[in-house]
């Protein structure tokens, strides 16, 4: 047996053997071949299973996206057999006599330079499609996986680190649980796992090795531990705690259909976390309010260039429509720091956290921002739409956010399009500098949401994203939590209501502190609602308190 000790990020207790995530950067070496017709049938088979892979994600996309994302996929199954595309790589393959992945790699940078060189903007993105098409030819010549997981048994994934865009794109139905080298609790990728509800343990540094491949793992993402072949005596404590958890989901079931209200009848508004529109369904079955947080950046993340009007309109509607009326607030493009998307071409930068992210990169680019209001602004129509804006230090920012929403409007009504007049406008509070004038944002918006990932950094001055902080990153700080505190007499005294989407809103711990603050909503993963309503029904709101504000 061996052990490991690294940090608990997404509860749960799973086994199963272990897999290392296989990266797709496959690197082309140029090889001389002598037989150039082997070489000719290799391409055509490559070719001919990029169609089928691409055509089986034009048919996701048309259940899941709709029309406009799947003719994209379909568009990228036709260049695979581009006349001149394919021209240009046999040229290649028999001039050089080399390997087919090696010729497609060069049709494929003369291509996407070619069309990188056009006038028209439209022309030139298609640089990226030829790039993603030519990475598809290469990567099935080379036989690396899609999605990083070719197994037929569903597996405990193990890597150095995931980036959130690599964990999207996973097959989910083969994940057992994720165990990891690097990452963080606060990291997006730890925060996906939550939200899939698949247990997850990070940190596991040198230990985690790829020999351990093929072994059964029992891993408990609570405790951070994880057992390779388990001796009786372990083996018989991990199946223990499997029991309890199932026992623990079945009680939770009563916990459905029942209301979110103290013994003292305050009632506290349990939303949901969601990253894409798959993840209604897990929403709906815990029973969740309504969803407090989508991030819609990870539409951006998983597309290969930038998700259009109709692409983004499909998936917010998809979303408003499942939820029935029940409040959604949409948070609009948080990129930037962990969440870094190839296509915006941003500039490097010294700390990304610090830098041009989230409302920054919006404010500076209305086009992509306009296109994102407009989607938005068209789904209000089929259901209870809210609009967030993240990572807002200023006044001016709210405004200059409000300006482009009734921007938008006016081109809606102009154009006869439906959409709600009343959609609620609501902030992040998640820089101190919000903190320090909530009382003036309170003037301007709807509804506050503190995101006490981000806010717990930029307060204690501790990067999310990095491991070895230990004790320095402490989101129970009486600092975050009096910023809380202000954040929150500022909304009410301009009678809105104020949320937590941050991590820190499903911490059971501070349920009492939350009430006591006077926090209207917590939004937290769907797996976490059951076991928060069961808290809340058996807490006292007039009797909590604010000791934890004082230490
Ligand atoms: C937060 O910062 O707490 C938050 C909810 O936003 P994100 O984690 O996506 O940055
Ligand atoms: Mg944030």
């Amino acid at each position: 047996m061996i052990l490991l000790q690294g940090k608990g990020v997404s509860k749960g207790v799973t086994s199963g053997p272990v897999y290392f995530f296989r990266r797709s950067d496959a690197t082309v070496v140029k090889r001389d071949v002598t037989d150039l017709e082997a070489e000719k049938a290799r391409l055509a088979e490559a070719q001919e299973k990029s169609i089928e892979q691409l055509n089986r994600l034009a048919d996701k996309c048309r259940e899941d996206a709709g029309e406009e994302a799947a003719i994209l996929f379909e568009t990228h199954a036709m260049f695979v057999e581009d006349e001149d595309y394919v021209e240009c790589v046999m040229d290649t393959l028999e001039s050089e006599s080399c390997n087919a992945e090696f010729a497609v790699q060069t049709a494929g940078e003369q291509f996407a330079a070619m069309f990188a060189a056009m006038d028209d903007a439209y022309m030139r993105a298609r640089a990226a499609d030829i790039k993603d098409v030519t990475g598809r030819i290469i990567n099935n010549l080379l036989g690396v996986v899609e999605g990083g997981i070719d197994s037929d048994v569903p597996v405990v994934l193990a890597a150095d680190d995931l980036a959130p865009s690599e964990t999207l794109q996973l097959d989910k139905s083969k994940i057992l649980g994720f165990m990891t080298q690097g990452g963080s609790g606060n990291s997006h990728t730890a925060i996906l796992a939550r939200t899939m509800g698949i247990p997850a343990i990070c940190g596991l540094g040198d230990s985690l090795r790829p020999e351990m491949e093929g072994r059964i793992a029992y891993i408990d993402g609570e405790t951070g531990k994880v057992a390779l072949d388990p001796d009786e005596i372990t083996l018989a404590s991990f199946q223990a705690k499997l029991k309890k958890q199932q026992e623990m989901k079945v009680l939770m079931e009563t916990m459905k259909g029942k209301e979110d209200v103290t013994l003292d009848g305050r009632e506290m508004m349990v939303y949901c976390n969601i990253g894409s529109p798959e993840d209604v369904s897990a929403v709906l079955a815990n029973d969740g309010q309504g969803i407090g947080l989508f991030r819609s950046e990870f539409l951006y993340l998983k597309a290969s260039d930038y998700p259009t009007e109709e692409e983004q309109f499909q998936a917010y509607k998809a979303v408003a429509a499942a939820m029935e009326g029940k409040r959604v607030v949409i948070r609009t493009l948080d990129i930037g720091a962990d969440k870094q998307v190839a296509y915006f071409d941003m500039k490097k930068e010294e700390n990304p956290a610090l830098g041009v992210r989230a409302i920054r990169i919006c404010l500076n680019r209305p086009e992509v921002f306009r296109t994102q209001l407009r989607a938005l602004y068209r789904a209000s129509a089929y259901g209870k739409v809210a609009v967030m804006f993240p990572m807002i230090t200023s006044v001016w920012e709210v405004r200059e956010c409000k300006r482009a929403c009734q921007k938008v409007m006016a081109e809606l009504d102009k154009e006869g399009i439906p959409y709600n007049k009343d959609t609620e406008i609501g902030i992040m509070i998640e820089t101190p500098a919000s903190v320090f004038v909530a009382d003036a944002l309170a003037k301007e918006v709807d509804f506050f949401s503190v995101g006490t990932n981000d806010l717990t950094q930029y307060t204690l001055a501790c990067d999310r994203q990095a491991n070895d902080l230990g004790k320095f990153f402490d989101p129970h700080h009486p600092a975050v939590l009096r910023a809380l505190k202000m954040a929150t007499d500022a909304a009410h005294k301009e009678g809105i209501w104020i949320g937590i989407c941050g991590e820190l809103g499903a911490d059971l711990s501070l349920l009492d502190t939350f009430l006591a603050i006077g926090i209207d909503e917590l939004s937290v993963s769907p797996s976490s609602v059951l076991p928060l309503r069961a808290r809340i029904r058996q807490s006292i709101a007039k009797t909590a308190t604010l000791e934890k504000l004082e230490s």
